[in-house]
């Protein structure tokens, strides 16, 4: 028998910021994953505090932003790998309201350190973009494949991943231990993302209203090379068009309730290029397509923490549209309840789902 503290199911970004804080306070882990439905994997990477529709601040965006880029530079030299790359992003405006909205939310306290407060002119010459752009700070973007790759590997190297995938009949749980073949622990904490739905501890709809607690959300991404479209920025409009280096671009992304399958779609792809063409005026190659299911809740919050008064089972999940970002400070609010007894905030604690 294997003895040690935690369990951890599911090594998307969820379950990798949980296994950092696990490594960082001396507590030993095992970690499962089936490499099988993916957010993090397929996910732009980008950070990004504001909300571009609104110009409006992310939730908790100071927070999560410096917190997530400090996660990522510290991981990207222990793991060697350069997870973390600054890139400005630019939001190209789509009229003079808009420029003038933009002035306004520069100029608001929570806003203006991360909106440049003036007009930036198009230089490039394939970008369709009269009006100009508005400049973000504090932005940047992850190598997702990098960060899945190294650190299971890193973890394999360490013994402590397993690929393969959990089975939850197998789980019991006997004085005060959680027991998983040949392996005894003292906690376990899920982190499977869209997958949860088939974990038999969690509930799939709410006890009120009936409605479902985890939303599958899947979206879907394009690569593009282009010779001519020679962008150094990230640019959002009414997709994100993110440079990867070498000419070649990411262009998403596509959201969508209803197809919780992986599989890549027509529909998508001409949804997504129907889209580019109005923002590039250049030539341009399709050379790959990606599909992800977001782990979204009803009320835009992630699920912290645990279900029942027993004290070993654990979710971390619900990070939505935006967990690249924010799951590293929220590994931190989750370790310091199952460590520290430290009591998850409402907002984001799983046990408001009783009352939905
Ligand atoms: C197209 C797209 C673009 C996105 N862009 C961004 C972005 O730019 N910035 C941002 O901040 N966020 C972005 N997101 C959101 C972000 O990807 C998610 O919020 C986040 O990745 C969710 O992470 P997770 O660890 O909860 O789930 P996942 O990444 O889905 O990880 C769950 C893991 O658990 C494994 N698993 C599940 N069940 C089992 C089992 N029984 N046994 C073993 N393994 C299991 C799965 O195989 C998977 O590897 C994007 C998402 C998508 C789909």
């Amino acid at each position: 028998m294997k003895e040690v503290d935690y369990i951890v199911v599911g090594l998307g970004i969820a379950g990798i910021s949980f296994c950092e804080e696990l490594e960082n306070n001396h507590k030993s882990f095992i970690a499962f994953d089936n490499d099988k439905v993916t957010s993090t994997k397929v996910a732009a990477g980008v950070i990004n505090p504001v909300v571009l529709k609104r110009f409006t601040p992310v939730w908790n965006a100071k927070l999560h932003v410096s917190s997530s880029i400090l996660f990522y530079k510290q991981l990207s030299k222990k793991i060697d790998s350069k997870l973390f790359q600054e890139t400005s992003m630019f939001r190209i405006f789509k009229s003079i309201a808009e420029q003038n909205n933009w002035m306004v939310a520069s100029d608001k306290k929570e806003l203006e350190e991360f909106l440049e407060p003036k007009i930036i002119p198009n230089n490039y010459p394939h970008i369709n973009a009269p009006f100009g752009f508005g400049k973000v700070n504090s932005t940047g973007k992850i190598d997702t494949i990098a960060l899945i790759e190294k650190y299971k590997k890193y973890l394999q190297l360490e013994k402590k991943y397993q690929n393969n995938t959990f089975d939850y009949s197998l789980l019991t749980f006997k004085n005060q231990q959680v027991i998983y073949n040949n392996v005894v622990s003292k906690k376990i904490v899920f982190c499977e993302g869209s997958s949860v739905n088939t974990n038999p501890f969690f509930p799939k709809v709410a006890q009120h209203s009936k409605a479902a607690i985890l939303i599958p959300n899947k979206g879907e991404y394009l690569t593009i090379k282009s010779n001519d479209l020679k962008l150094d920025a990230m640019l959002k409009s009414s997709l994100f068009i993110i440079p990867l280096g070498n000419d070649f671009y990411k262009v998403g992304a596509t959201y969508d309730r209803d197809d919780v399958s992986v599989q890549v779609t027509t529909q998508a792809r001409d949804e997504l290029v129907l889209k580019l063409k109005e923002i590039i005026t250049c030539d341009f190659e399709v050379v790959d397509q990606v599909a992800g299911i977001r782990p979204t809740t009803r009320d835009r919050r992630p699920f912290l923490g645990s279900l029942t008064d027993n004290q070993q089972l654990f979710f971390f999940n619900g990070l939505g549209t935006r967990g690249i970002t924010a799951a590293p400070s929220l590994a931190k609010v989750l370790f310091n309840f199952t460590e520290n007894s430290i009591e998850i905030p409402k907002e984001i604690n799983i046990r408001r789902i009783y009352k939905w």
